[in-house]
């Protein structure tokens, strides 16, 4: 970092929000700002604005590295603490590729780098936590849900509705527990029944079942639909090959909630594995802090990440959030270029181009790419183009 280089991504940073649009969150004035320089994080907070306009031309004016946004609403956005009035808050949650347990390619590139797989890998996480969660668990419909990539290597999901503006922390901390919280155990899906003295049935959940049970059984009839997916869960070949070919009897039992189809003696690995298709992975150091927490500072949709350059980008639909790839969507600084000195061991990927690794080079590269790299420690700025 230095101060021409600091100077070089200012002033990109200035004339990206000169000309971006919809920045402002909705009812901007109920809402507390915090502001992140190259020293310090959070420089500033207790900060509001009456609108876009004043928003904007602080930005431009400012041209802050990070740019953060309350999840509540209050009477006074400026106020210390406990003197806000606090009217509501939205309910976040953050998915992070640096959560993912057990990430192959992390043990290659370690924790700082995300490559092209770390990000595909939050976006699977982000789709299970809509798909496998908010929407059926909870009933918010896809179109409730507003969805951000975080500018670096995650994803946000902000809800707006009105039934959960006035939840309090602990309705929060259920609503992460029960998402992210303790696995269920496998007594609690299986049992058996005797149905005379020398016989017993095995039963489990049905597809039908709300929460957990439901996602369990129908993991299960998914996977039956092919063999490999079957193999893949643990489940011997020659009973997979059996339940493939009777998927339809298979199917029928298992809606009655009869487990006892074939003989499957590793059960509760098969079920531990098909489990651990369902859980979102997070870790143990799952952020839940930002979902609990309703005065939570978080970073604002389509401002500027400090940490990589990229665009916090709104992402319009899940539909759109499949096909999105931030390495290309999220590029904000598309124009000119940046003469730089990179030591890099990464090849960083951008805008369908890759860059690197390079070994204490001096070269010039496209502005998005420099400050890519600038903002990761791993470039220094030397002279502009
Ligand atoms: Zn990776």
């Amino acid at each position: 970092m230095s101060d021409f280089g600091n100077k070089a991504i200012s002033g990109q940073i200035k004339s990206y929000y000169a000309s971006v649009a919809g920045i402002a969150p909705d009812r901007i004035e109920e809402r507390e700002f915090g502001f992140g320089s190259f020293a310090s994080r959070i420089a500033v907070r207790h900060t509001a604005f009456g609108g876009e306009k004043e928003l904007r031309s602080y930005l431009v004016d400012a041209a802050p590295l990070h740019v953060d946004y309350s999840a509540a609403y209050y009477k006074d956005p400026t106020a210390a603490m406990d003197k806000k009035g606090w009217l509501g808050s939205e309910l976040r949650f953050d998915i992070d590729a640096g959560d993912i347990v057990k990430l192959p390619c992390r043990i290659e590139h370690g924790k700082e780098w995300a490559c092209e797989k770390c990000l595909e890998a939050a976006k699977g996480e982000v789709i299970k936590l809509i798909e496998n969660f908010l929407v059926p668990d909870f009933g918010f419909s896809a179109r409730e849900m507003e969805i951000n990539f975080s500018g670096n290597r995650g994803y946000h999901v902000h809800i707006r509705k009105e039934s959960v503006l006035s939840l309090g922390k602990s309705a929060r901390e259920e609503i992460s527990n029960y998402i992210f919280g303790q696995e269920p155990d496998y007594d609690s899906f299986f049992y058996t029944v005797r149905i005379d003295p020398r016989h017993e049935k095995q039963m489990g959940p049905r597809p039908s079942d709300g929460g957990w049970r439901g996602k369990v059984a129908n993991a299960f009839l998914n996977a039956a639909h092919s063999k490999e997916d079957l193999t893949s869960l643990g489940i011997d070949k020659t009973v997979a090959n059996k339940i493939f070919a009777n998927i339809a009897s298979v199917r029928k039992q298992i809606e009655g909630g009869n487990w006892d189809f074939y003989s499957i003696p590793n059960r509760k690995s098969v079920f531990e594995n098909l489990l651990s298709r369902q859980v979102i992975n997070q870790g143990n150091r799952i952020d839940k802090g930002v979902t609990n927490d309703p005065s939570h500072l978080m970073r604002l949709p389509n401002s500027i990440h400090g940490g990589t350059g990229l665009i916090a980008k709104k992402v319009p639909s899940l539909a759109a959030l499949e096909l999105f790839d931030p390495m290309k969507g999220a590029v904000a600084f598309n124009t000119g270029e940046l003469a730089v000195r990179v030591d890099s061991r990464y090849r960083l990927v951008m805008n369908g181009k890759e860059f690197g690794p390079y070994k204490n080079e001096e070269l010039e590269l496209p502005t998005y790419a420099a400050a890519y790299l600038y903002l990761k420690g791993l470039a220094d700025i030397i002279s502009s183009k």
